[in-house]
């Protein structure tokens, strides 16, 4: 039923799924956007994601941040007014074990109120591990619910395990995190059945977890030197979908990243976004100091500081929000 009404909205003119998803938005959301940055820990990974910078078959530097450099990259981050911090690894369950990510945790928890992570999936007891050292975010994305090409683009590592990755969002559930954001990296292939079955996969944890806050991503792959190259997905086609996602799901969060240029974040966001990445950096460090040369995972579009984004916010009406969540 769900997959039929998302076909029905996307047959839909675009002037017309706009101004629906804005006026639900307002509703459910006022004039409010979220603001939150990510930070990179580490670059190891033990997957061959064929769209991936990070990917174990390409040969960059591989660097882990140490206490201490957590410490000064927190300060640096939460100095620009950030407090809801996303921490991202590679997957690597040899070089950013749990241990590694409760050890930052203890540290990162100094400085932001709340915290995210997005790293390799894990069990439900090491979700609660998490959860009780102070994480109450989680981020994790299936890629594709195409299982043959899912296959076909995680040739190697963990990553494989196409089912133990869908499960993932239930198990963080099952152990607490308040906050989980799914998504499909759209340009792999065909973006409407990936979106079709995202949207599914929301409606059955939604049911299954109605005290969660889940929310939506729709990444936009782009292209990494040494990485294949992705199919279009045109600037009409994001905004259909999150008007359409915003349509199906009048409360659910939707993010937005820096990894779309500026100019298509400012008129898009009051379509249906609740959060956005600001002031971003996409490499291990580069908060604290200068990582020009640096492997990224991947480039940022809109490169603005924390401080042009809210300045843009403003300009529109919006109030930005730093944190909603205050841990006891
Ligand atoms: S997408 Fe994630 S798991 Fe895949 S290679 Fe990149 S960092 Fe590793």
């Amino acid at each position: 039923m769900l997959k039929v009404r998302a076909s029905e909205l996307f047959a839909l003119d675009l002037e017309t799924l706009a101004q629906e998803a804005q006026r639900i938005t307002r509703q459910q959301f006022g004039r409010t956007i979220a603001l939150y940055a990510p930070l990179y820990l580490a670059n190891y990974c033990e997957n061959q994601c064929l769209y991936c910078g990070f990917s174990a078959n390409l040969r960059i530097q591989r660097e882990k941040l140490g206490p201490e450099q957590i410490d000064s990259e927190c300060a640096a981050l939460a100095a620009t007014g950030i407090q809801n911090v996303l921490l991202l690894t590679g997957e690597s369950h040899r070089h950013t074990p749990l241990s590694y990510l409760l050890s930052a945790v203890e540290t990162v928890k100094k400085y932001f109120p709340s915290i995210s992570i997005e790293v390799q999936p894990m069990d439900t007891q090491d979700y609660r591990a998490l959860v009780e050292a102070g994480v109450d975010g989680l981020a994790v994305y299936q890629e594709t619910y195409d299982k043959e090409l899912y296959a076909r683009l995680h040739p190697a590592g963990r990553k494989r395990n196409f089912q133990y990755r869908l499960e993932t969002p239930a198990r963080a559930a099952e152990a607490g995190i308040r906050q989980i954001s799914i998504g499909a990296l759209l340009g792999l292939g065909d973006w409407r059945p990936d979106v079709e079955a995202l949207f599914e996969h929301l409606q059955s944890l939604e049911k299954e977890y109605p005290g969660v806050d889940f929310s939506l991503s729709f990444p936009r792959m782009l292209q990494v030197e040494g990485a294949m190259a992705p199919c279009i997905v045109s600037d009409a086609d994001l905004v259909r979908i999150i008007c359409v996602a915003r349509i199906l799901f009048p409360r659910v969060g939707i993010n937005l990243s820096t990894r779309e240029p500026a100019y298509f974040r400012d008129h898009v966001f009051s379509l249906g976004v609740t959060k956005m990445s600001a002031g971003s950096t996409t490499t291990v460090g580069g908060y604290a100091e200068s990582m020009e040369g640096h492997d990224a995972q991947f480039s940022i579009s809109d490169e603005r500081s924390l401080a042009e984004v809210k300045a843009m916010l403003s300009s529109k009406e919006y109030d930005p929000v730093f944190t909603d969540w205050r841990r006891m």
